[in-house]
This record gives C-alpha cells, sequence and structure tokens, in this order.
C-alpha cells in the first residue's frame, strides 16, 4: 500500500480542529475529512460556550486535567486570535444546607484540580455580587467565562489552513481497514475516493463510536456502547438582574438548569437531561414547566411566560442512564493496540474548553 498522505483526522467540529492544527503545525501533513457542508456544525455549534474552570470532575481526570489546562490554553489562544471570550464569572448556588455540604465538596475538588481562585461565599456575599439571587451561599468562581465558539472554530481552522491543512467537506467516511502500514480509508460523499494514510484520529463527535465500529481490524470490545442525552435550551423574553453565569448544585445527571449569557448578552437556561434513542434536536415547549421550577429556586422573579424554547445540543455519553459520568475516553495504541489510530470517544462538556490541551495530548500519544 502506498501512503497518499501521514494523518487524516475525522470531522471538523472543534476538537477536530483542534487536533488537526496541532498536528500540522508538529509538522504532520494532515487532511481533515468533514461529512457536513462546514465546520463546526455538530456537537460544537449547539452547547452553552462556557470556559469552565475545572471544578467538577474527578481529580485525576482527564476531563480535569485536560479541562484545567484547556482553559489557560484557550484564553491565551483567543487573546492572540482576537476571539471574543469575556470572564464572566460563575456562582454555583446552594438553596439548602445539604446543598452547601455539596459546594465544600466541590471547592475541594476544585483546588485539587489546580483551581486555585475559588471562594465560598455566605448569603451576604453573593447578594452582594447579585443582588436578585435566592440562595444561602454560593461558590464563586471568577475565572469561569463565555467564548464565541464559532469564532474560535474559524480560528482554528485558519490556523490548520496556514500550516497546509486541507479540510475537504461533504466527505463522510464510510469504513476503514487496518493494514500493514496504516489504513485504507473508504470516503463517501459528492466524491467518492480511496484513501491511504498511516495516522488517523476519529474526532466524529456523537459518530465517533459507531465509525469505530466500522475500522476493520479494531477489536469492537474496544470501542464503548454510546447514548445520546439530549439538553435543551429556553432563551428569556425579558432582561436578567445578573452578569456573573448562574449554576444551581449539581444534579445526579448533569450541571442543573442554569443561566448562561452569550457574548451579545443574550441570557438562556439550560441544558436540561433527556436520554433519546436518536438525534432530534426539537425543542419541546412543555419542558418549560420543568425549566420555570428549577430557575425560580435560585431567581425567584422568573416572571410567568418568559421562557421561549431555544436550541438543543446533544452529549455524546458512553455512560447509560443513571451511571456516573464517564471521563473521556482517548483511546490510544496502548489501549487498543493498532498503531497510528486514536478514537476520542465521550468528548462531552467540558469539551470545548479542554479542545486545545486534548489536541496536545493526542499528538503526545500518536508520536508516542
Ligand atoms: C448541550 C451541551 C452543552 C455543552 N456546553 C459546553 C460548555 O459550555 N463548555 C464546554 O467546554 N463544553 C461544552 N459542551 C461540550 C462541547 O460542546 C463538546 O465537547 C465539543 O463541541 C465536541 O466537539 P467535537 O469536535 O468532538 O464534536 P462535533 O462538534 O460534533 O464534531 C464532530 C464532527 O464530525 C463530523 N462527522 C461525524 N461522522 C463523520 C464521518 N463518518 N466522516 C466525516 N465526518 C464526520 C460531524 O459532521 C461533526 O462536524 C457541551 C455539549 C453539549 C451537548
Amino acid at each position: 500500500m502506498s501512503v497518499d498522505i501521514d494523518c487524516v483526522v475525522v470531522g471538523a467540529g472543534v476538537v477536530g480542529l483542534a487536533v488537526a492544527r496541532e498536528m500540522a503545525r508538529a509538522g504532520h501533513e494532515v487532511l481533515v475529512i468533514e461529512a457536513a457542508e462546514a465546520i463546526g456544525i455538530g456537537i460544537s455549534s449547539r452547547n452553552s460556550e462556557v470556559i469552565h474552570a475545572g471544578i467538577y470532575y474527578p481529580p485525576g481526570s482527564l476531563k480535569a486535567r485536560l479541562c484545567v489546562e484547556g482553559r489557560h490554553a484557550l484564553y491565551a489562544y483567543c487573546d492572540g486570535h482576537g476571539v471574543n471570550t469575556r470572564r464572566t464569572g460563575k456562582l454555583i448556588v446552594a438553596n439548602t444546607d445539604a446543598q452547601v455540604g455539596q459546594l465544600q465538596v466541590l471547592l475541594q475538588r476544585g483546588r485539587e484540580n489546580g483551581v486555585d481562585d475559588l471562594r465560598l461565599l455566605d448569603r451576604h456575599q453573593a447578594t452582594a455580587l447579585e443582588p436578585a439571587l435566592e440562595c444561602i451561599a454560593a461558590l464563586y468562581s471568577p475565572s469561569t467565562g463565555i467564548v464565541d465558539s464559532h469564532a474560535l472554530m474559524l480560528a482554528l481552522q485558519g490556523d490548520c489552513e496556514a500550516a497546509g491543512t486541507s479540510i475537504a467537506f461533504h466527505a463522510p467516511l464510510l469504513a476503514a481497514k487496518v493494514t500493514a502500514d496504516g489504513f485504507l480509508l473508504d470516503v463517501g460523499g459528492e466524491a467518492p475516493m480511496a484513501l491511504a494514510c498511516r495516522r488517523l484520529i476519529n474526532a466524529a463527535g456523537l459518530q465517533a463510536p459507531a465509525l469505530a465500529r466500522r475500522i476493520v481490524g479494531l477489536a469492537p470490545d474496544t470501542v464503548p456502547r454510546d447514548y445520546l442525552c439530549k439538553g435543551s435550551y429556553f432563551s428569556v423574553s425579558k432582561p436578567v438582574p445578573f452578569t456573573h453565569l448562574i449554576y444551581p448544585a449539581p444534579e445526579a445527571d448533569g450541571l442543573g438548569v442554569h443561566m448562561t449569557i452569550d457574548l451579545g448578552g443574550q441570557a438562556r437556561f439550560g441544558p436540561d437531561t433527556e436520554w433519546i434513542e436518536t438525534e432530534d434536536y426539537q425543542v419541546d415547549p412543555a419542558r418549560a414547566d420543568g425549566f420555570y421550577s428549577a430557575i425560580r429556586n435560585y431567581w425567584p422573579g422568573l416572571p410567568d411566560g418568559s421562557l421561549q424554547p431555544g436550541y438543543s445540543g446533544i452529549r455524546p455519553k458512553i455512560s447509560a442512564p443513571g451511571e456516573p459520568a464517564c471521563d473521556f475516553l482517548i483511546s490510544s495504541p496502548r489501549e487498543h493496540g493498532v498503531a497510528g489510530l486514536i478514537n476520542l470517544f465521550g468528548i462531552e462538556s467540558p469539551g470545548l474548553t479542554s479542545c486545545l490541551a486534548i489536541a496536545k495530548h493526542v499528538r503526545e500519544l500518536i508520536e508516542r
């Protein structure tokens, strides 16, 4: 087999683009193949655009390490590339004694993860920051912020192209086969082609596990079962009286219905949690009832009738409903035994925050 190209990255979401940039800047010849017509129209365009501090994740996990590293890298990258960010800060609020206990656990965990600017506030300190907030305590994270995720992806694309990387659109990878010196790829779409490459990086988001199952020569038991967990957002027609991001104490299956603001100043609430079988992005207006009751725990002043269905995103879960959230699963030759192959599974939140750190980690794994 002749090798046509050194490295193929599948998927032009924020993670695939960051990985392609990292590999290209390290001197690899890279091609990105993307099934859709443009960059970033998968999970990467359906999220909260929050730059997470790194508070929630178990110490020592990839999520903890790559989120903290990724946050620092992302703020610096955005500053250097004219991508808008804002360090809004965030308050995680407690309304019961049990939730105050949760905040103390989060404070400890965040510090172990290297988030060194967290502060536990009492009611007076929290309402001094946000007078409309209802709480008995709050955990304050000054380094949490927001980012223009599309501008970020355009900047990554620009860096890729400047480093000689092309992105082929309408180019779905249908299947692949492990060969003696790499991979043979069956690429479909408008200009179907067979392509040979030495390294293959599967950053196909929601489709990553299904795609990995179509790699002949990869042991099926190295591919996790995948689940779809939808999160719906509601926007609010009235101005909100908050400048920080407001989160409730986390719930068993997620961060709870929180309030984030985009760089245009528009507030949105969500995402909630709904396990689904097939991709579906409709927002059911009836879910508003659950939003009103959850939001009024921390903002009793939310006016009746002010929530409107917004958009939704789908989390690429590799943990089943009711199970604790899994770590990112970045499956390398050490796990599956196929030289040159990296599969990125379960890249849910904080994948946007972590994208540059994930990219560096992937390069180190593949060059090992
Ligand atoms: C509701 C929600 C809220 C979130 N909020 C945040 C947040 O506030 N902060 C944060 O840090 N993270 C957040 N995340 C996580 C973050 O959005 C994701 O981790 C990140 O966007 C994943 O990017 P990706 O490139 O892996 O996937 P994607 O953006 O989905 O990209 C995968 C790409 O692969 C392409 N593809 C699929 N199959 C093929 C194929 N066979 N051939 C070629 N191309 C293919 C798809 O078309 C797609 O463009 C959130 C996620 C969700 C769902």
